[in-house]
């Protein structure tokens, strides 16, 4: 009854502070906001025009006066103060009642600094929160897709994000091998955009990027290849062009970043003690991240490990889920004296 009646006040919050995607998720009410991770600043005072969805519309079509930055982009802060206003305006955002301060949980990178966990916790303070817990990314998405992460048992999950890679491997509720690796979704757009230009002189956005892999890319061969019209430049007489690409063509454009990935898994089965790799033979790998949505992808890292691999349900709300899951047990963790 009690604890009933607290859950009720309380507006506790969990945030997946994503490269590409910020997810909030608050207790009782589950994840109410789901946007990009980009801040539109005005760039002489640096006075934030937008945040989220608004800025994303921005990048790549700014004026000269007003730019987007993506402040977790690489997996790490690039700047401190953007990301901040970016954590200040999510957390304001997701507040209904102001009666009490909220308790944060943030789900971070697994290898961010002191300095930078530090940064994090302060900008939720500075924003309103009464505590601010961090949690490790694979661990938060770990819980999220139900994995059993108390258990003396190997899991493997894979969370593939917009600028990292995330390969961990869990046991005991404690991260036993962790990897992170600076390729993710990014840097499948950035390939697809490099061969559009060096095949065929066309300049494309990084938005335009994203759609295609989206569309038509892919990790494995497709039992019916596809096709797709691309919009761009033409970078010999700047004028706009339209051409036909395919699905096969795209998929050699995506080799390196995919094979990095399979990379790092492999590399973080290899590292695993005998027992827990051991376990995976059961249990399989869980692939999380917009970055695991990527057609065909599961399908390689399970030739390439010889493991089952599955894609969790929602992939891209794994980690927020995660915090939301362990919101639930801040009472219990307060009690002992945690934070
Ligand atoms: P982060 O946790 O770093 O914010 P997300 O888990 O939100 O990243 O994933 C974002 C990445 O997922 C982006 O690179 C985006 O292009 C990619 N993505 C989203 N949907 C798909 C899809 N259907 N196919 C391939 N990639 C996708
Ligand atoms: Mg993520």
């Amino acid at each position: 009854m009690w604890k009933r009646f607290k859950g009720y006040f309380s507006n506790d919050i969990g945030i997946d502070l994503g490269t590409a995607n910020t997810l909030v998720y608050v207790r009782d009410r589950g994840i109410v906001i789901n946007e990009p991770s980009v801040v539109a600043l005005k760039k002489d005072s640096k006075t934030v025009l937008a945040v989220g969805i608004e800025a994303k519309q921005m990048l790549g079509r700014t004026p000269g006066s007003i730019t987007a930055i993506r402040p977790m982009k690489a997996g790490v802060i690039s700047d401190f103060d953007v990301a901040e206003q970016m954590i200040r305006y999510f957390i304001k955002k997701a507040q209904k009642s102001k009666l009490r301060k909220p308790r944060v949980i943030i789900a971070v990178p697994g290898d961010i600094t002191g300095v930078e966990q530090r940064a994090v916790k302060e900008s939720a303070i500075n924003a309103g929160a009464r505590d601010v817990y961090l949690i490790e990314e694979p661990m938060a998405a770990a819980i999220g897709v139900g994995m059993p992460v108390a258990e003396p048992r190997g899991n493997m999950i894979v969370d593939i994000g917009g600028g990292t890679t995330d390969v961990a491997l869990i046991s005991l509720a404690g991260i036993v091998y962790a990897q992170s690796v600076r390729v993710g979704g990014d840097a499948m757009d950035e390939v697809i955009a490099q061969y559009m230009r060096r095949m065929y002189n066309l300049m494309i956005g990084e938005r335009s990027a994203e759609e295609i892999k989206i569309q038509i890319g892919s990790a494995y061969p497709l039992v019916e290849e596809r096709k797709m019209e691309v919009r761009g430049r033409d970078n010999v007489n700047g004028l706009p062009r339209t051409l036909e690409i395919t699905s096969k063509e795209i998929r050699e454009a995506l080799q390196e970043p995919v094979s990095q990935i399979v990379d790092a898994v492999r590399n973080c089965l290899e590292k695993s003690p005998a027992e827990l790799a051991a376990d995976l033979i059961d249990r399989g790998i869980v692939l999380a991240g917009g970055g695991s949505m990527l057609t065909g992808l599961d399908t390689l890292i399970s030739e390439q490990t010889g493991l089952l691999v599955t894609r969790a349900d929602s992939p891209l709300e794994a980690v927020a889920e995660g915090t939301g899951m362990v919101l639930n047990e801040l009472d219990v963790l307060h009690n002992h004296g945690m934070n």
